[in-house]
């Protein structure tokens, strides 16, 4: 099976903080990248992250995305 990793689109985020609280790995935190929202825009880091996808399945704004990582 090939592997994933979650990728973001910073753009969308709302700030509501809900995939902070949905990470069981502490993959997620607020980074100092204010979007055009007035936010600041949600960072997957890619050493702590297991792709298990909750994440994507909390976010309202489809700011994470699971997609197949090059050349697996
Ligand atoms: S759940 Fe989505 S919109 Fe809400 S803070 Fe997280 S990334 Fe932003
Ligand atoms: S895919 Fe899972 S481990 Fe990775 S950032 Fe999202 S909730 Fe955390």
């Amino acid at each position: 099976m090939a592997k994933e990793k979650i990728i973001t689109y910073p753009e969308r985020c709302k700030g509501c903080h809900y995939c902070l609280s949905a990470c069981k790995k502490g993959a997620l935190s607020v980074s100092e990248f204010t979007n055009k929202k007035g936010h600041k825009a949600i960072e997957a880091n890619a050493e702590k992250c297991v792709a298990c996808g909750s994440c994507f399945t909390v976010c309202p704004d489809y700011v994470f995305e699971l997609v197949e990582e090059a050349g697996a």
